[in-house]
C-alpha cells in the first residue's frame, strides 16, 4: 500500500459547510432525525439550488422549442440552450463552441464516437485500446463495434495499486491501434491516469484518443486543448448538473469527418426524397428536440462551480481523502482497493468477513450513503479478486464531520462482525 498523507489537524479554510447550505437535499433531516452524510458522489452529485432553479425557471419562463421559431419564448429557450454550449466550451478549454456536442451523458458520447468515428474506419486486424479499469460504458460500446467490424479490443493491464503505467500503455499501442479510449479518473479506484502522456503516445502511434472524463470534471482541472484530446466525454450529473445530459468535445476536423449519429429534425440542412444534406457541426449530431432544460441547468451548474474556487475544492477533497484513508487504515480487516499515488477523492474498500452490501445497509441506517457493488467496472473486481467493494466518494460539500461519521460507522460494523 502506498504511503498516504497524514491528515492535517485542522481542516483548511475552504468552507464546505457554506457550500453544503446551497444543496437543499443535504439540509433535509432524515426520518431518523439524523443529518445526511452523502458519500456517493462518484455515482451522482447532489444539485445546488441554483441548478434546481434554472430548470424551474426554464419551464416557467422559457419553455419552447429551440432554433426553429422566431417567437420570444423560442428565442429565450435557444439562448439558454446555446448559452450552455458556450459555458461548457469555456469550462473544458475547447477552442470553439462548435466542438461541443450535447449528449445524454458520457455513455452517449462514447457510443457516438464508437459508432460514428470508429465503426466506419475499423476492419479486421484493427485494434481499439482500452485499459482494465474502464467503466462498462467505455468497454461495451467498443466490444459492439469490434464485433460488427472484426476489429479487436486490446486491454492495458492495471498494477496492484490500481495504476496504469505509461510503459504498459505504450507496449500495447501499435500501428494497428485506430483509437485509444481511456478514463481520466477511475470511478472504481480513484486512479488518475497520466492522460496527457497517454494521448501524446497514442498520437505518436497514429491513433486517435477518446477520454472518459465522467469523474475528472468533478475532481481535477480539465483543459482539452492543453491535453490535446481528440474526444472528451462528460456527464452533467457528476458536476452538480442534471441527469441524462452531457457533452462530447471533439476536434472540429474529426467531427466534420464523421457521419451523423441519428437522423431527424435539426440535424439537417435540406431534406428531399432525392437526397438530404446535413447541418454543420455540432448540430449534425443533435437530432430531435433536445433536453433544453438539461442544458439550462447544466449551464447553471457550470456557473456554480466557476464561482467556487476549484483549486480550493480539489485541495479540500484531498484533505478529506487523506483524513479518511489514514483512519480507514487503522480499522482491522479493512483493505483499500486502489492506492495509486495522487489518486482522486474516491475510496473503494472491502472488510474481512463482511459483504459490501451489508456495509452499505448498516451505514445507511446511520444516515451515511455510500455505494456498494461492482461500480460498472466488473473487470476491476475480477482484477482484485473481489465480488464487490464498498465505495466512498467526496464532493465540495463534504466535511471532516462526514468523514468522522463514516469512520465511526465503519468502526461499529467492525466491532459487530469482526
Ligand atoms: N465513466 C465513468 C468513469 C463513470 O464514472 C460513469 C458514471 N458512473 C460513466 C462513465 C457513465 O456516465 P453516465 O452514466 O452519466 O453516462
Amino acid at each position: 500500500m502506498s504511503e498516504v498523507q497524514q491528515p492535517t489537524p485542522t481542516m483548511p479554510t475552504f468552507d464546505a459547510d457554506r457550500v453544503r447550505s446551497d444543496f437543499p437535499i443535504l439540509l433535509e433531516a432524515l426520518p431518523s432525525g439524523r443529518r445526511l452524510v452523502y458519500l456517493d458522489n462518484a455515482a451522482t452529485t447532489q444539485k445546488p439550488l441554483a441548478v434546481i432553479a434554472a430548470s424551474d425557471d426554464y419551464y416557467r419562463h422559457a419553455n419552447a422549442n429551440v432554433h426553429r421559431a422566431i417567437h420570444t419564448l423560442s428565442q429565450r429557450a435557444t439562448q439558454q440552450y446555446e448559452g450552455a454550449r458556450d459555458k461548457i466550451a469555456g469550462f473544458l478549454g475547447a477552442g470553439s463552441r462548435d466542438e461541443i456536442v450535447f449528449t445524454g451523458g458520457t455513455t452517449d458520447g462514447i457510443n457516438l464516437v464508437a459508432q460514428c468515428y470508429a465503426r466506419p474506419r475499423l476492419g479486421p486486424g484493427d485494434e481499439i485500446l482500452v485499459t482494465e479499469l474502464e467503466h462498462h460504458s467505455n468497454i461495451v460500446p467498443w466490444q459492439m463495434v469490434a464485433e460488427a467490424t472484426g476489429a479487436e479490443v486490446v486491454v492495458v493491464p492495471i498494477g496492484d495499486d490500481g495504476s496504469v503505467s505509461l510503459e504498459d500503455f505504450k507496449a500495447k499501442l501499435s500501428e494497428r491501434t485506430t483509437i485509444a479510449a481511456f478514463a481520466h479518473i477511475s470511478n472504481s479506484l480513484g486512479t488518475v491516469l497520466p492522460v496527457a502522456d497517454m494521448i501524446s503516445a497514442a498520437h505518436d502511434a497514429g491513433a486517435v484518443t477518446l477520454i472518459d472524463g465522467a469523474q475528472a470534471v468533478a475532481h481535477s482541472p480539465v483543459d482539452v486543448e492543453a491535453l490535446d484530446a481528440d474526444f472528451y466525454a462528460i456527464s452533467a450529473h457528476k458536476l452538480f448538473g442534471p441527469t441524462g445530459f452531457g457533452a462530447l468535445y471533439g476536434k472540429r476536423a474529426l467531427l466534420e469527418s464523421m457521419p451523423p449519429y441519428q437522423g431527424g429534425g435539426d440535424m439537417i440542412e435540406t431534406v428531399s426524397f432525392s437526397g438530404t444534406t446535413y447541418n454543420d457541426v455540432p448540430y449534425k449530431f443533435e437530432a430531435g428536440t433536445p433536453n433544453i432544460a438539461g442544458a439550462a441547468a447544466f449551464g447553471a451548474a457550470i456557473d456554480y462551480v466557476n464561482a467556487l474556487d476549484l483549486n480550493a475544492v480539489f485541495e479540500h477533497e484531498h484533505e478529506l481523502l487523506a483524513r479518511a484513508t489514514a483512519a480507514m487504515q487503522d480499522i482491522e480487516g479493512l483493505r483499500i482497493i486502489g492506492t495509486a499515488p495522487g489518486k482522486a477523492g474516491i475510496i473503494s474498500f472491502v472488510m474481512d468477513g463482511i459483504h459490501a452490501h451489508d456495509i452499505g445497509t448498516l451505514l445507511d441506517e446511520s444516515g451515511i450513503a455510500i455505494r456498494t457493488g461492482h461500480h460498472c467496472a466488473m473487470p476491476v473486481m475480477e482484477r482484485f479478486d473481489v465480488a464487490a467493494t464498498a465505495r466512498v466518494s467526496f464532493a465540495a460539500y463534504n466535511t471532516a464531520e462526514d468523514v468522522d461519521a463514516l469512520i465511526q460507522g465503519l468502526g461499529s460494523i467492525q466491532r459487530i462482525f469482526g
